[in-house]
């Protein structure tokens, strides 16, 4: 089976004079492989298409993808026509359960939860399908009852969408008006008096998550939870999600694999190739599903989602024996109405310095203060590359913007080059900012939130890039971050943030990573071990013997 897939969004067919068209081989012996489709845009015929590959190479905007699917697959369940992403499978639902869908961006996950939810009807490849020709494609299958009662619309559900910060658009007035259930709003810290129109991103997908949790419903769908939350409030709706699935049915999306981890019972992986095709596996347990992700290999199936298999190292030493970069006294520091007081601490040659606590206690006032951006006079007199939180994107193009193309493939986006920072995603955008900073020549990185809106693999293959970066240039990082499996892949050391969020924030010295995580942990009262297998930390089940076990030891933050 050929699939080919036009990305209509950069599509130039008017600067590039139709170049696919008059590069084909096909459409030179005069047939119409590539023909102009009522958008005024390429359609190709897959049926025609030879799949050399010649217009992909040659397309100016990385707009092509043609790909032969190696081995048959089954007929597709969804495709975006004409020449859109194609989906096969569909996850096997679980009742009292929580099933994760774990794979990169672009691989169908939004789009199985569409599926799923009713706000898409599967097209089976096909630019229209009945319901009666997907029930019988779902025929003698788990899944048939389901769709069966989506068809007739008989099944109550409730969906967290993924871009929370569309809410103001359509919700007005105070948060009360629309979360009427007071629990919900103490539990997750919501107050019912503030306006929707003033509402942090974080505030925003709490809010999103309660509006989800208090409708009756039978089926629920959460699309990335985790984003703008900081860890404290990621675990507060874990709690909360894994409450309601003792009851119902849940399926979630969720990057932040610590968090996946703790939330699912169990996993599909979605695995091909983002934007052209996906693939969905069967469900594993949670631990084995992740620890198979984390192999690129999938064994029972006999697939291979990745050339290599991600590995987590130890790095924080006991002691490093390095020179210090910089040291900083112990000092005070008000702005906006906020007090930040930190304790004094150094930084050395080929160390990271992991950042960790709740939203709004100074963690960016801390970046921003060395950045020099709040107080010019307190710069640290060292070369700085720098990546704020909130990133600039103007029409730039990526070619010019980065200092070295060389990472992109390494990252999996060589076909971002030629696009305008304007036009990237939420994740594409944060990648290619943090690699900027990577390329940057410096003698210390300031990094916030670097692992925002990226999946799960983009993350961790940042974290080798951070940890290359400091140990071969022998330069030096502070890296603010709510990802605790990231931390954990990335720092030496650990400064902890705590306070009165948007009042006041109090930073620790920085401490040995052991030593901080457990301090941070043991303030959230959830307890993380080691997978022996992978070596990622991995939380503990609240109750479980493990958890009961390490709690009386005191330690919350993994034993190796
Ligand atoms: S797909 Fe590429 S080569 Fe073809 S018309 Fe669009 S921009 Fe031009
Ligand atoms: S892959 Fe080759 S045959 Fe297929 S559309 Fe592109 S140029 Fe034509």
């Amino acid at each position: 089976m050929r699939i080919a897939v036009v990305e209509r969004d950069v599509c130039n067919p008017k600067k590039c004079e139709w170049l696919c068209q008059r590069v084909c081989p096909v459409n030179r012996t005069g047939k119409e492989c590539i023909k102009q489709g009522e958008d005024g845009k390429p359609v190709i015929d897959e049926e025609l298409c030879v799949g050399c590959g010649i217009c992909v190479r040659k397309c100016p905007f990385s707009a092509l993808s043609v790909v032969n699917l190696p081995q048959a697959k089954e007929e597709p369940v969804h495709r975006y026509l004409p020449n859109g992403f194609c989906l096969f499978g569909l996850p096997l639902l679980q009742p009292n359960q929580v099933l994760g869908l774990l794979g990169p961006n672009g691989i169908g996950k939004t789009t199985i939860l569409n599926l799923l939810s009713g706000q898409l009807k599967p097209n089976l490849g096909k630019p229209e399908a009945t319901w009666e020709e997907v029930l019988e494609r779902f025929k003698g299958t788990q899944l048939k009852p389901y769709l069966e009662k989506l068809a007739e619309g008989k099944i109550r559900l409730a969906y967290k969408p993924q871009k929370v910060d569309l809410i103001p658009k359509y919700w007005k007035g105070e948060v009360g008006k629309y979360i009427r259930n007071k629990d919900l709003l103490k539990r997750l810290g919501l107050r019912p008096e503030k306006q929707i129109e003033g509402l942090s991103g974080g505030e925003l997908q709490l809010l999103a998550i309660a509006a989800c949790l208090q409708k009756d419903a039978e089926f629920y769908f959460f699309d990335e939870p985790s984003s703008f939350l900081d860890v404290e409030k990621r675990f507060r709706v874990a709690k909360l999600i894994r409450e309601l699935a003792e009851r119902k049915w849940v399926v979630i999306v969720e990057h932040d694999l610590a968090l996946l981890d703790y939330l699912a019972d169990t996993v599909c992986i979605l695995y091909g190739r983002p934007g052209s095709f996906g693939i969905c596996s069967r469900p594993y347990g949670v631990r084995a599903g992740i620890n198979s992700w984390l192999s690129g290999y999938l064994k029972d199936a006999n697939v291979r989602i990745r050339e290599e298999a991600i590995t987590f190292e130890v790095y924080a030493k006991e002691s490093l024996k390095a020179e210090v970069l910089l040291e900083y006294p112990e000092f005070k520091f008000s702005w906006d109405g906020f007090q930040l007081e930190t304790q004094a601490g150094d930084i050395k040659a080929g160390e990271v310095i992991g950042i960790l606590g709740p939203n709004a206690t100074g963690k960016t006032t801390f970046i921003r203060l060395l950045a020099g951006e709040l107080e010019p006079d307190w710069k640290p007199g060292l070369r700085l590359a720098y990546k704020p939180q909130l990133l600039k994107a103007g029409p730039e193009r990526v070619r010019d913007f980065l200092p070295d193309l060389k990472l992109l493939g390494y990252l999996g986006l060589e076909t971002l080059a030629e696009r305008r920072l304007e036009d990237l995603s939420g994740g594409e955008l944060q990648a290619i900012y943090t690699l900027h900073t990577l390329q940057t020549d410096s003698e210390l990185m300031l990094l916030d939130e670097p692992s925002a809106f990226l999946d799960a693999e983009l993350r961790l293959r940042i974290a080798k890039l951070i940890r290359q970066k400091v140990e071969e240039k022998g330069t030096a990082g502070f890296v603010v971050d709510h990802d605790l499996l990231f931390l954990d892949a990335i720092s030496d050391r650990l400064i902890v943030f705590s306070g009165e969020p948007g009042r006041n924030g109090r930073a620790s010295q920085p401490l040995k990573l052991k030593e901080g995580m457990n301090l941070f942990l043991k303030g959230m009262g959830i307890t993380f071990r080691r997978d022996p297998e992978t070596g990622r930390p991995r939380a503990n089940k609240p109750g479980s013997q493990l958890d009961r076990e390490q709690r009386e030891r005191g330690e919350y933050y993994y034993s190796k």
